[in-house]
């Protein structure tokens, strides 16, 4: 039998915030190589991506790969919970019967404690457009930090009225950030204040999401781009200095 196409699922999760999901190409040079990457083509040396094909590619003896994710989250945001659905494609694998739990294990003790891979199994290209596809709510921890001096007491005050309120419905222009490579529209997302904490100056607050939800902005309120955000509805500045992916829902919980 000649070389085929072998694809695995499973789930990840990320515990850093330096690790991009896919190969980081550089932007300048697509992969080339320029003065901007150093000569590399990429910008950031590993990535979920790559840290799976380093042990799965020889082992499989493929030459190509791809990496589907159900969505994908920003590089310094960590991916926690049950972890995120993933179909890791090859092309031209000429060894295709590979024990996927030792597999799992030699990814996960050479990733070092970055990233943690389970639940692998053989799936079929079918797979790649259902886990791409799949729409689930998720739930996110985010540091809060306010500008300037605020009212402890009464920003808990305002939180606690958000909690106990009807969810959010947000409109979301597309984010400054990445309105270079996405359409600029307006997107209708929901969003659920679950519970909070004060750590130091920040808040750590726990919030549920509907698919596709700009959490960063959701937060900020980016110029205006997402309204209401938090910034306006506790009536102070407020920045998302950190972000956890805390769980992804099973896909029935999301609403339409
Ligand atoms: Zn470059």
């Amino acid at each position: 039998m000649g070389p085929v196409r072998v694809l695995f699922e499973g789930r990840y999760r990320k515990f850093v915030r330096d690790l991009p999901q896919t190969v980081f190409y550089c932007p300048r040079c697509k992969g080339r190589g320029c003065n901007h990457c150093e000569g590399f083509g990429k910008l950031t040396k590993d990535s979920v991506q790559e840290l799976i094909a380093r042990v799965a590619m020889p082992r499989f003896k493929a030459r190509r790969n791809k990496f589907h994710g159900a969505g994908r989250e920003d590089m310094d945001v960590r991916m926690l919970g049950s972890g995120r659905l993933f179909v890791f494609e090859m092309q031209k694998a000429k060894r295709p019967d590979v024990d996927l739990e030792e597999l799992a294990a030699e990814i996960n003790r050479r990733a070092d404690h970055r990233i943690e891979v389970f639940d692998l199994k053989l799936c079929d290209r079918k797979r790649v457009v259902e886990v791409k596809e799949s729409h689930c709510a998720k739930e996110y921890q985010a540091r809060v930090r306010m500008d300037g001096v605020v009212d402890a007491a009464e920003i808990d005050a305002r939180l606690q009225a958000l909690q106990a309120g009807p969810r959010l419905d947000l409109v979301q222009q597309t984010p400054q950030r990445v309105a270079h490579r996405r359409a600029d529209k307006e997107r209708h997302r929901w969003l659920q204040l679950r519970h909070w904490q004060r750590d130091g100056k920040d808040w750590l607050v726990n919030l549920l999401s509907q698919h596709g939800t700009y959490i960063k902005e959701a937060i900020s309120g980016d110029g205006g781009r997402t309204r209401p955000s938090l910034s306006e509805l506790l009536g102070v500045p407020c920045q998302c200095v950190e972000l956890d992916v805390w769980n992804i829902l099973p896909a029935a919980s999301e609403d339409a």
